[in-house]
């Protein structure tokens, strides 16, 4: 990456700014100066002092994001906002990506990162890390629902689900909230799984992923950095 987009970046001012302190000698990788803005830098392996003092460069990022309904789970769209749009474009070097997705309705616990193995070993079929999800259904989901889950359900493709647990919260009438664990993740998995035994999923929240469990205290939009301690327990 070129030096002043790194630095620009990592907040050291504008693009004009960091010109500036290059052209000062403020800045040195590995201990030499550089002065020409156009310098490519591999802030992974080179030491980038500004002023001399390192720049705080970190190779991988991990966001834990509630994502809002209307919003799709890509990179990028032609048509749709994407979850990438509600980013602060200082990540924007890091050229982040879902872990996953989410349906453009869906709610909650949604990871970014540019991390490919963290990413793999979340949503791989071979690893099983659960996902959990919370849901308001259009009818009265039943005992014999929770048998049938626990068994896997046929879905419309003529696929089976694998045994996942289903708690019934609470019904009201007409209308069930559920408590939903996952161990795969198939296209739709949930409203489909809830389709096959003749009800409706009308609202659709995740908030869990393995040990990971959404944070009470974002907003839907909003966004943190997962701490060592979530990452640390999630592999
Ligand atoms: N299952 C669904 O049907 N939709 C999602 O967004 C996630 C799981």
């Amino acid at each position: 990456m070129r030096i002043d987009k790194l630095l620009a970046n990592m907040g050291y001012g504008s693009r004009k700014d960091v010109k500036l302190l290059l052209k000062q000698g403020a800045v040195q990788v590995d201990g030499q100066p550089v002065k020409d803005a156009k310098r490519h830098v591999k802030p992974e392996t080179e030491v980038v002092t500004v002023f001399g003092e390192a720049v705080d460069y970190k190779p991988f990022v991990y966001l834990m994001m509630n994502k809002p309904e209307g919003v799709v789970s890509a990179t990028e769209d032609q048509v749709e906002t994407t979850v990438l749009e509600l980013i602060d474009p200082s990540y924007a070097h890091y050229e982040l990506f879902p872990v996953g997705r989410l349906d453009k309705d869906t709610t909650g616990l949604l990871l970014l990162t540019n991390d490919g193995a963290f990413n793999h070993a979340l949503m791989s079929p071979r690893k099983h890390v659960d996902k959990v999800y919370v849901a308001e259904i259009d009818g009265e989901m039943t005992v014999d629902d929770v048998r049938r889950f626990a068994e896997g359900v046929e879905l419309e493709d003529g696929y089976t689900t694998k045994p996942a647990r289903l708690e019934v919260i609470s019904r009201n009438g007409r209308r069930s909230m559920i408590r939903l664990t996952l161990s795969e993740g198939k296209y739709h998995q949930v409203k489909r799984m809830v389709a096959a035994v003749g009800k409706h999923v009308e609202r659709l929240e995740r908030i869990q992923i393995g040990t990971l469990e959404l944070d009470p205290t974002l907003e839907r939009g909003a966004y943190r950095e997962l701490t060592q301690e979530e990452y640390d327990a999630l592999l």
